[in-house]
Parts: C-alpha cells; sequence; structure tokens
C-alpha cells in the first residue's frame, strides 16, 4: 500500500499542536513531519519527528519535501488577527511569501498530492452581512491578516484551475481549545476565560458582552479539517474556502454558561481595540455548502464546551483554593 507522508507547517501552534497530533494518531508518528520556527515544545517534538522551518525560505522547504517523501502539507503557519496589526509588514511576508512557496513548492513536486490551507472568518468585513454570512458574499477585511487570508484563498483556487493542484480550505471561526496556548487572535477571549474562571474564579474581557462572533471547539474544528482532506475531490464545489461553523455566542453568554457550572465565576469588561476588530467579524456563518458537499455537522455547542473545557483545563492547571 502507498504511504502517505505529511508535513505540518506551523506545528507549535494552537492549531498545529493538535493537528499533528491527531495525524500522527491516525497515520503513525514517523509518517507526519512537524515542522515550526524553533524547538519550543518538548512534548510535541519527543513525540515524532520534527524539523525547524521558516516558511519564507522556499530553499529549506523544498529540501524538506524531498527528503521526507511528503506527499501531504497542513499549511498552518501564520501570523494571526492581533499580531498581525502590531507588524503588518512581517504578517504579509510570513502569511503571503509563505503561502506562495507552499503552493509553489507543491505544484513542481507530483509527490505532492494535497495541501491545506486555513483562511479565517477575517476575510468578511464591515459590508458583509453579519447573520447567516453566506460563502459568495462582499468580503472586505478590515485586518491586514484578513486582507492576506482573502488573497491566499483566491491564490489557492487559482492554482487549483491553473495547475490541478489540489488545494483545500477551511474559513475557520475562532477556535477552543485547552491543550496549546492561542496565538493571538481576537477571539482569543474565549479561551482566556476558561483559564481565569478556574485560575482566579473572575474575568475581564477585553470585548464588551454583547459582541457575538461564530466559534468552533477543537474536536469539531479536527473533524471538520479531516473530513474535508479525506473527501472525494470530485464532490468539492469550493476551492478558495469553505464557510464552516460551530456556533456562535457573546462574552455575556459564555460567562452564563460558565456559571452554570461555577456559580461564584465573575465577569467584567473594557473593551479595547480588539472590539473593532470583533465588530466587523460576521455573527454567525451560513455553512450549508460544506453540510452539502462533505457532510459538515458540528458535534458541540456552547453548554457542551463548557463542560469539557472546565474538566480538562482543571486537569493541567493550578486551580483557585
Ligand atoms: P498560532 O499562532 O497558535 O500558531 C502559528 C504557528 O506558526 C506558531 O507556532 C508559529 O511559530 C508558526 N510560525 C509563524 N511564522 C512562521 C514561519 N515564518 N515559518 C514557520 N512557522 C511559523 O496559530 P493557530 O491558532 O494555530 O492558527 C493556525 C492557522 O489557522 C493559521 O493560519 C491561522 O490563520 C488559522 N486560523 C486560526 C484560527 C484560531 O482561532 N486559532 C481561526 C481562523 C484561522
Amino acid at each position: 500500500m502507498h504511504t502517505e507522508n505529511f508535513l505540518v507547517i506551523g506545528s507549535e501552534g494552537q492549531l498545529g499542536t493538535e493537528i499533528t497530533a491527531s495525524l500522527r494518531l491516525r497515520h503513525g508518528v514517523d509518517q507526519v513531519i512537524a515542522a515550526d520556527l524553533g524547538p519550543a515544545n518538548p512534548e510535541l517534538h519527543e513525540a515524532g519527528p520534527y524539523v525547524s522551518l521558516n516558511v519564507t525560505d522556499a530553499k529549506t522547504l523544498g529540501e524538506i519535501l524531498d527528503k521526507y517523501k511528503i506527499s501531504q502539507v497542513y499549511h498552518l503557519a501564520a501570523l494571526l488577527s492581533v499580531t498581525g496589526e502590531k507588524n503588518p509588514q512581517l504578517a504579509w511576508h510570513v502569511n503571503m511569501d509563505g503561502l506562495l512557496n507552499v503552493l509553489e513548492a507543491c505544484r513542481v513536486r507530483p509527490a505532492v498530492s494535497k495541501v491545506f490551507f486555513p483562511s479565517s472568518i477575517a476575510v468578511f468585513g464591515p459590508h458583509t452581512p453579519g447573520i447567516a454570512t453566506p460563502q459568495f458574499t462582499a468580503a472586505d477585511p478590515a485586518t491586514i491578516y484578513g486582507i492576506t487570508k482573502l488573497a491566499g484563498e483566491h491564490l489557492c483556487e487559482w492554482y487549483f484551475r491553473k495547475y490541478g493542484l489540489d488545494v483545500r480550505s477551511l474559513r475557520y471561526p475562532g477556535i477552543v481549545s485547552y491543550k496549546a496556548m492561542p496565538g493571538g487572535g481576537t477571539t482569543d477571549y474565549a479561551i482566556d476565560i476558561y483559564r481565569h474562571a478556574l485560575t482566579e474564579g473572575k474575568y475581564t474581557c477585553y470585548l464588551g458582552p454583547d459582541s457575538r462572533m461564530p466559534m468552533m471547539y477543537m474536536p469539531d474544528t479536527l473533524k471538520a479539517t479531516f473530513d474535508l482532506m479525506d473527501a472525494d475531490a470530485s464532490k468539492l464545489s469550493i476551492r478558495s474556502a469553505y464557510n464552516i461553523a460551530g456556533f456562535s455566542f457573546t462574552p455575556a453568554e459564555i460567562a452564563a454558561s460558565i456559571q452554570a457550572n461555577m456559580p461564584g465565576f465573575k465577569i467584567g469588561y473594557a473593551p479595547d481595540f480588539r472590539q473593532q476588530i470583533a465588530d466587523s467579524w460576521p455573527d454567525s456563518i451560513d455553512d450549508s455548502l460544506a453540510r452539502a458537499d462533505w457532510g459538515w455537522k458540528p458535534d458541540y455547542n456552547l453548554d457542551a464546551m463548557t463542560v469539557d473545557m472546565l474538566a480538562n483545563l482543571a486537569e493541567l492547571l493550578p486551580l483557585k483554593a
């Protein structure tokens, strides 16, 4: 049987940590090469092969693809919305030049059969209809991050149409998880709030109470990603990036969900510059094409996620006395 070899670029991050671990469970430890800027996650590296890679370095990327006979690339490395606003030149360089390097390196290597590129709800902007945002709609991103993701989606689609490169992509909403820390996104509060609830019993949110945003729990994110990558190519009608949704909530609603489990938990609000970014993003997403094309359906809602997050974080964190 033909063995698949995987490269996960950005393997240290919130997504990369879990995608690498899941791919290793599915395909074998040695079949999955983790790649990131530097060795910062010993737990992950001890678990399997790791290479140091700056994705803006096309030569080293090509050498790694050849050396490990890579057949599928998960290209996750990026600067996110908040980090990108602080360093827009670097965000453009990593997010655009990095993606172009990946697509080009994969195009010229017939051994590479599939590429995954995560897009984001950050492609949407103030003129996008905010409720049940359609797949095809106004997209006027307000951040450098969203601009790179929108251009990235189109670049992926162009590589598919022009060269037949099998690139697949999802517009992830805010992703909530407990294993790795989030990497500087506008939706990070939905992770911080659980950590603070357990360690301090209170949290001050950098968004106002009614800021509704689309979110997804990590197990659903992994399911969506692998279902898309496993889908028969003939089923995929979208080659830019699929709208994908879990559920939407506000800071007040997640606080209430925590209070149902921890009645003493207190929430305060001190909106900062991130409020503007949040306001430019949709409240909810229409993901009917993902459902119709490859059978997408999330398993978690807000309360099921809260129960699972609190139980898992309670084992990892020093709890409030
Ligand atoms: P993260 O910030 O936690 O991780 C990104 C990783 O990329 C980091 O480990 C970083 O060291 C690495 N990296 C940065 N520059 C690099 C470079 N030049 N070369 C190699 N590696 C580099 O981000 P994440 O949350 O894991 O996001 C992964 C992907 O998913 C990103 O493309 C992001 O835009 C997308 N996404 C994430 C979310 C979310 O809520 N986490 C939502 C939408 C889309």
